[in-house]
């Protein structure tokens, strides 16, 4: 079974601005904040928002004091001002594409045309619309309210952002017909046609359309419209605990779309749960791999098996017999760190990764022990190898523990609690570095007895491989480190620019290591290790054109990078 999420799926760009908006806002400030209305159509957004002491305003007070946020639906200009002189500072979170067409109506307005608004009376983007007609804008819901309009010596018609694209065609043709003298603007938001147009092929090609959305999100309602018409078995949920497989039939294949207000963890929650029932329903062996596949990651077991791959790659690589102890050591210890790190982020994997969140909670206890013990392996381990080591790995796990305590003494009251993780990006660098340390530097210390000038060069190609993937995650979860308050470089960076920070840092591996191995300063191990980074980058570019499948693949995939290299290494030493 095929689960295909459309690359249109969830926020839409005004939608996505105002919500990070928000959240960075409450993110930075203790002063009360508000929304002048619903932010957007989608209850566990709005349940969000609240639970971080985001609250909404319906009318404007006479007195406001805080942060009032403006939606992306936009307001009328003078309740901006109202809001302004009310004492709220006020951060503007109109849609660029909704100012744009606020824009053309006051221009036209100053000027003396009339303005007609193709739209919903009722939509608080209309609302605000009609604000800057200069008391000579009409709203039409339909052709009849057209046609009951006087006649108007100029005047412009533009349309709402989420209007149908069919009625606004018959519209200009009626206005190209009737008033060749009425100027018209097609206002219609390219990401509304685009996510239409997307529903509608990939309705085509599957058995089976989850539309996901808010049940009052007109757009959502519109895609599922899109879907049914299709003649496609057809279901709107608002979350994961509507699903009801058995409405879907058998299907082979089935696409999951979502509204323009549905955040990412949403549609996540949805395709783990289509891809975990669905897999009930297949035959033994395909769910015994899904099964296997899925505790092998959830378990971090498969990532300590790459640690183990890396080690044994990076010794190779800098021509130090890879010894069993430093690889143990390296599994153990990253095996502890990575468990250590899911257990205390189980609040913001609840948005980033459900299914992870669900699994770290029910077995915490055990999760926690079993961390105690992968510790004590990995100190032990450590210790049977030399008090240097020993000494070298305390000190790691001590700064582990510094990274997530607070900074402040206690018993200074107020004001907030520093931590070293609360450092933007901070944690995908550390993370790096002591992957770093434990597969390159340890073996290099064990074999050498000292770090060489070509150790420097393997630690800069292991930091840069983790740094790739670490990042990479970092950004399928910047919603959920939004909501949470975590600055990751994604956050800091923008996705665009992250995205191409990794590319040109696998990039920048592979051309390294091409060019060590060809002027002799490591083996020709390199030349096969360069192909590590092009598999990153590969990988990176078709999860930017949509090639990656999502979901439990996604993940195994990019985990899979390091097991490459170790049996790359394998495979040249055999040879
Ligand atoms: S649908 Fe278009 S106009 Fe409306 S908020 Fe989204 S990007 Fe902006």
């Amino acid at each position: 079974m095929k689960i295909t999420v459309a690359k249109t799926a969830g926020f839409c760009m005004g939608v996505r601005r105002a919500v990070e908006l928000a959240l960075d806002a409450s993110n930075r400030t203790n002063e009360p904040i508000c929304t002048y209305g619903p932010l957007i159509h989608n209850p566990q957004v709005l349940n969000i928002l609240e639970e971080k002491g985001i609250s909404v305003i319906k009318e404007i007070p006479e007195n406001g004091s805080g942060t009032v946020l403006i939606r992306a639906h936009g307001v009328p200009p003078e309740d901006r001002e109202k809001l302004r002189n009310a004492g709220f500072n006020v951060i503007d979170a109109t849609c660029p594409k909704v100012i744009k067409v606020q824009s053309i109506i006051a221009r036209h307005s100053r000027q003396g045309y009339a303005v007609i608004i193709v739209g919903d009376r009722a939509h608080p983007e209309v609302i605000g619309l009609l604000g800057y007609a200069g008391g000579n804008g009409h709203v039409a819901e339909n052709m009849d309210a057209l046609h009951a309009l006087p006649e108007f010596e100029k005047a412009i018609i533009v349309a709402q952002t989420t209007q149908n694209k069919t009625f606004f065609e018959e519209v200009t043709e009626w206005a190209e017909a009737y008033y060749p003298n009425y100027q018209v603007f097609n206002t219609i938001c390219d990401s509304t046609e685009s996510r239409q147009t997307d529903v509608k092929n990939l309705a085509e090609k599957v058995d089976a359309v989850v539309v996901v959305g808010g049940y009052e999100s007109g757009n959502t309602k519109r895609l599922f419209d899109i879907a049914r018409d299709a003649g496609k078995t057809a279901v709107h949920i608002e979350t994961e605990a509507e699903l009801d497989v058995s409405q879907l039939g058998n299907p082979s294949h089935i696409a999951i779309t979502a509204g323009a207000s549905t955040p990412n963890w949403i549609i996540k929650r949805v395709y783990r749960e289509l891809e975990n029932r669905m897999m009930y329903n297949k035959r033994c062996f395909r769910r015994w791999r899904f099964f296997i596949h899925r505790n092998l990651l959830l378990s971090n077991i498969y990532l300590a098996a790459g640690a183990g791959c890396l080690t044994y790659a990076a010794s190779m690589l800098q021509g130090v017999d890879p010894a069993l102890s430093s690889i143990l050591m390296a599994v153990l210890y990253l095996l502890c760190m990575h468990t250590f790190n899911n257990l205390i982020d189980i609040t913001s994997d609840r948005y980033n990764d459900p299914d992870r969140a669900n699994f770290y909670q029910q077995n915490k206890n055990f999760l926690s022990a079993l961390t105690g013990l992968f510790g004590l392996g990995g100190l032990l381990t450590a210790y049977m190898m030399g008090p240097l080591f020993l000494l070298l790995l305390l000190c790691m796990s001590f700064m582990g523990i510094v990274y997530t305590i607070s900074l402040k003494p206690q018993g200074i009251a107020g004001g907030l609690k520093p931590k070293i993780r609360d450092i933007p990006g901070s944690k995908t660098v550390l993370v790096a570095l002591a992957w770093g340390i434990v597969t390159t530097i340890v073996p290099a210390l064990d074999g050498f007895g000292q770090v060489r000038l070509i150790t420097a060069l393997v630690f800069l190609w292991t930091v840069s491989l983790v740094f790739v993937r670490t990042a990479f995650f970092d950004i399928l979860d910047m919603q959920g480190s939004r909501i949470v308050g975590k600055e990751t470089i994604p956050i800091l960076l923008g996705e665009k620019k992250t995205m191409g920070l990794l590319k040109n840092l696998a990039a920048i591996m592979m051309v390294a290591l091409c060019i060590a191995s060809a002027i002799g300063v490591v083996s020709t191990l390199g030349y096969l290790l360069c192909i590590c980074p092009l598999a990153m980058l590969m990988f990176l570019s078709a999860y930017e054109h949509g090639g990656i499948p999502s979901g439990l693949r996604q993940g195994f995939l990019m985990e899979s990078h390091f097991i490459l290299a170790g049996l790359l290494a394998g495979l040249w030493a055999l040879i």
